[in-house]
């Protein structure tokens, strides 16, 4: 009568022992120990793109666990980590009186003796338990387990250090690899320097781990025409302001290559949806590319001066505008808020500098607006007129203590007094109240 837990089988396998001994030089090695019996296996495995094409164990242990590695090296050329994961999920079914493995892991049916003793199920699990410590020292697994760990504590540094109280913004940035929408290396990566004439970006090259994109700098995504994927900092500081909701429709003019649309895509939600307009041909392509793992978010050429029809909850522009533009205010809905950077002319012929103002749609169609953060950016080819540029200037240099007293945008037709900020001819930011 043949012993359940020591079948012939079991015994052949074992005295196979195949694949024993170990690899010249092998990718990754893997180790599990069961102090219970003293039991050691040790695996070596060569990867190839995360398959397994070379495997060698050293296995001092009993014949329950010689079998089992004899197994394995028989079976596992050709496994991933998912397909170890699998197999060690199916193994430890099995032995609970679940169904055997399948194929090609089916002849771990040979164990299924062991089912009712408990304390051998490690023996019949330690080579595989060895398998899946290898592969946890897989570099590039490493390097992506660095970078969401990277990722997680990138959007807890923004909750404190920016202040942000609104967890699903936190969250959002937890979850969006912002290397999927910048792209790989080298990057450029852009610091703000104090230098006495005032504040400088200064750029530097790194490659390698994706983690250093985790900070709270901008990256260059075309360099020559100064066009970066902003702050972190500074957009989940305006997103806190803007307060999306789930549900929400947003337009997002300027959308470069996608993050912040995403992020907001994030924020919506699956109720809601995003639709990103880009200008230059290949940030749209990158963005349609890189923003395919959401579904609620679209992205369109063009130069988002005419809003495409609809009317949405939030518009939020990442490039500088001398004017509101009509479109824009009319795009908005009942309780719409539109967010732009009103921007002057500088010495840069690329980009000016102003303030990120904050306008709100009341259900009668009037208009609070107030300024939320300072902001430098590339202008909005589509928004700039010289003289409302010039009136612009003229209010900052001016006005510029009383930026925090503008309450209302108005578009009704009147004589410039002394509630007028900035009284332009198609547009006066004031500090009447909006009614
Ligand atoms: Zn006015």
């Amino acid at each position: 009568m043949s012993d359940p837990l020591y079948r012939r089988d079991l015994l052949r396998l074992a005295a196979d022992a195949h694949g024993a001994g170990r690899l010249p030089s092998p990718d990754v090695s893997g180790l599990a120990y069961n102090p219970a019996c003293g039991d050691k296996v040790v695996i070596d495995l060569d990867l190839d793109d995360g398959r397994i094409v070379g495997l060698a164990h050293e296995t001092k242990a009993c014949v329950l666990t010689q079998a089992s590695a004899s197994i394995l090296g028989t079976t596992l050329k050709g496994a991933d980590k998912a397909a170890v994961e699998e197999l060690h999920a199916q193994v430890s079914a099995m032995l609970e009186q679940g169904p055997p493995p399948k194929p090609p892991f089916d002849i771990y049916a040979a164990f299924s003796g062991a089912a009712e003793y408990k304390s051998r199920h490690r023996c019949v699990l330690l080579p595989i338990e060895a398998v899946r410590d290898a592969l946890a020292k897989n570099r590039i697994d490493q390097m992506e387990n660095n970078v969401a760990q990277a990722r997680r504590w990138f959007a807890e540094d923004l909750r404190i250090a920016a202040g942000i109280t609104d967890d699903t913004i936190v969250s959002a940035f937890a979850r969006v690899p912002r290397e999927t929408f910048i792209g790989p290396a080298p990057w450029r990566i852009g610091t703000r320097v104090m230098k006495l004439g005032g504040q400088l970006l200064e750029y530097h090259t790194f490659e390698g781990d994706p983690a250093v994109l985790y900070h709270d700098v901008v990256v260059a995504l075309d360099e020559q025409r100064e066009i970066n994927n902003g702050q972190p900092s500074l957009w989940a500081r305006l997103f806190q302001d803007v307060a999306p909701r789930a549900g929400e429709r947003i337009l997002h003019l300027g959308c470069g290559t996608g993050y912040y649309t995403a992020i907001l895509a994030e924020i919506v939600g699956g109720d809601g949806s995003i639709h990103g307009v880009e200008v230059d041909p290949n940030l749209a392509k990158r963005a349609e590319h890189a923003l395919t793992s959401w579904p609620n978010a679209t992205v369109a050429l063009g130069d988002g001066a005419t809003v495409p029809p609809g009317a949405w909850d939030l518009i939020v522009v990442s490039a500088g505008a001398t004017h509101p533009l009509h479109s824009w205010l009319d795009g908005l809905a009942p309780n719409g808020r539109l967010l732009f950077p009103l921007t002057a002319d500088g010495p840069n012929p690329r980009n000016g500098s102003g303030a990120m103002l904050l306008v709100s749609r009341s259900g009668g169609g009037v208009f609070a607006a107030r300024f939320v953060a300072p902001a430098t950016f590339v202008h909005f080819e589509g928004g700039r007129a010289p003289e409302d540029s010039a009136r612009l200037l003229q209010a900052l240099r001016q006005g510029f203590h009383r930026l925090a007293e503008v309450r209302s945008l108005r578009r009704d037709e009147h004589a410039p007094d002394e509630t007028c900020w900035l009284h332009a001819d198609t547009f006066c930011l004031s500090y009447r109240a909006a009614l």
